[in-house]
């Protein structure tokens, strides 16, 4: 081992340097600066290269963290590149947005005392200067094995098995009713956590790599699955999961009262430079409001950020447990509060209240009982505790359901779980449709794009082995064919 790591005793955790909350309030670009190489490399060498290293086993990708962290102390980036990316289709989004503190950092196993490594950071460092050099190439096969894959979904599940298959020699085609490429990672997930031109690039690249995108393209409506299955020798669902969670109180269907992916979609869309209708009429627009968000997740934490940047007068996040039992990412919540901001813990909506037009959330107080069969206490609603907070925007963020994908691809031989996410067979990621995969937030129901790339990779295995296991079945025949005909 190098005598450049162990050097957590001496240098502290530093993540790269972070906008000033005031300046960063006025734009949507990422909120960190990207490390120094001085100052990669000293963080990088603060590992201790464990033996069983808790951060890879962490890793939803299994990353060789060790390894690349030690590449990049000793200044060997574009070995630490080579070792990053052959776990990971898009390193640089995972450092970015992946919830480092419930994953590899949070179990990094530096010694009490002493924090974590800064994985993250580095590994965005390391795929963002790789980007720089010219070291990113797009996925080439050694031959062509004249077999197309056609993918449903050009999210990081779909993008991640496409790269995986072309890169076998696949001919890869991805249908997406967007107009854009990369799922919620282009429309969901604001600029200021992952900015668009990094997923617009990785979309280049893979066009470059010969894998054919069809846009404005919805199966189910314009192409059903069963003409996509005479097209092609395999199918990957990766469609995700869209159908926002109702809030059944009074007053819901008030006008500001909004869906927060409605209004991400919108922000998302102006930023990226397209004329939005419904935000320039004000209707998905906070600028000048009192915002309220309700929900206590990642999707939450996004729209009451993206207020601030549009110039909210107030904004207030509306959540039923406290700070310690929230979902979202604690990194995301100390970041909104440094932008102002204000968290009502423990407080649940009871109404939205206004006359044809929303302009206020009425909410009970809530104390948390006993632990549920989850584990997770539950709130209980104090008596005669309700108040009303003022809103004239109030933004709905309670998280995301699967469609009804049977009925929308018209194949009612799929079949989904009680949640509606479409049942697989675990072993080999086939859905009950021959030949049909799928992979992603449309099984696991919404999880995070690492989870996603980890199916995409798994799943594009899956159909490899489905289709070699398929090309020799049928050269099986054919040669029992001639046998027979010979004789
Ligand atoms: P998606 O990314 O949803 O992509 C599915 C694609 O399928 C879409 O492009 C859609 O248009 C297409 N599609 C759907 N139906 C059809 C059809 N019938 N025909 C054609 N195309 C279709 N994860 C993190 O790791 N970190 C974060 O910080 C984070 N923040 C988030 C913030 C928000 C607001 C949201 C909503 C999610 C966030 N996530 C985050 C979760 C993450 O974005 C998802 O887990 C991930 O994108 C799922 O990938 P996927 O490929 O399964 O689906
Ligand atoms: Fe950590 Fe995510 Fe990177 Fe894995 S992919 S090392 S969990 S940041
Ligand atoms: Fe290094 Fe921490 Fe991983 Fe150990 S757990 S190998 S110290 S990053």
């Amino acid at each position: 081992m190098t005598n450049r790591m162990l050097s957590f005793v001496n240098n502290e955790k530093q993540m790269p340097d972070k906008r000033a909350a005031e300046e960063r309030r006025q734009d949507f670009r990422e909120i960190y600066d990207e490390f120094d190489p001085k100052r990669a490399e000293t963080q990088a060498s603060r590992c201790s290269q464990c033996g069983i290293p808790f951060c890879q086993v962490h890793c939803p990708l299994q990353n060789n963290i060790p390894d690349w962290l030690m590449l990049t102390a000793e200044g060997r980036l574009e070995e630490a590149y080579e070792v990053s990316s052959a776990t990971n289709n898009m390193p640089e989004v995972c450092g970015r947005i992946c919830p480092q503190d419930r994953l590899c950092e949070g179990n990094c196993v530096i010694e009490k005392g002493f924090e974590s490594v800064t994985i993250g950071s580095v590994e965005k460092y390391i795929t963002d200067t790789a980007w720089e050099k010219g070291w990113v190439k797009p996925p080439k096969p050694k031959k062509e094995l004249g077999r197309s894959v056609g993918i449903i979904g050009a999210g990081p599940g779909g993008l991640a098995a496409a790269e995986q298959l072309r890169k076998k020699g696949y001919e890869i085609h991805v249908y997406d009713r967007y107009d854009r490429v990369g799922g919620l990672m282009i429309y969901g997930i604001p600029g200021f956590k992952l900015e668009k031109e990094v997923i617009i690039r990785r979309w280049k690249l893979l066009e470059e790599g010969g894998i054919t995108f069809h846009l404005n393209c919805e199966i189910g409506k314009d192409v059903t699955l069963d003409q996509l299955r005479l097209r092609h020798d395999a199918v990957l669902i990766a469609t995700g999961v869209y159908k926002a969670r109702a809030i059944k109180v009074p007053g819901v269907g008030l006008d500001g009262v909004v869906p927060a992916l409605d209004y991400l979609t919108a922000s998302n869309r102006q930023g990226l430079g397209d004329s939005v209708p419904r935000l320039e009429d004000g209707t998905l627009n906070a600028e000048g409001k009192d915002v309220v968000v309700v929900g206590g997740g990642d999707t939450a934490m996004d729209c009451v950020r993206t207020a601030v940047r549009q110039g909210a007068k107030s904004v207030k996040c509306v959540y039923r447990r406290d700070r310690a039992n929230m979902p979202g990412s604690q990194r995301e919540v100390y970041n909104a509060e440094e932008e102002g901001v204000e968290f009502v813990w423990l407080a649940a909506p009871e109404a939205f209240v206004g006359d044809g037009k929303v302009d206020g959330v009425r909410v009970q107080r809530v104390h948390l009982g006993v632990p549920d069969s989850t584990g997770r206490q539950v709130p209980k609603v104090i008596p005669d505790s309700s108040y009303t907070i003022k809103a004239d925007l109030a933004i709905k963020a309670l998280g995301f359901d699967p469609e009804d994908v049977p009925t929308m691809f018209g194949a009612p031989d799929l079949t989904v779980s009680q949640w509606g996410t479409i049942k697989i067979d675990f072993r080999t990621m086939m859905t009950k449709v021959p030949g049909v995969f799928a992979a992603g937030d449309i099984v696991r129901g919404a999880s995070l794009v690492v989870w996603a790339i980890k199916d995409g990779r798994d799943a594009a295995e899956h159909i490899h082995a489905y289709c070699e296991a398929q090309a020799a079945e049928g050269a099986e025949k054919g040669a029992d064919a001639k046998t027979h005909a010979a004789a």
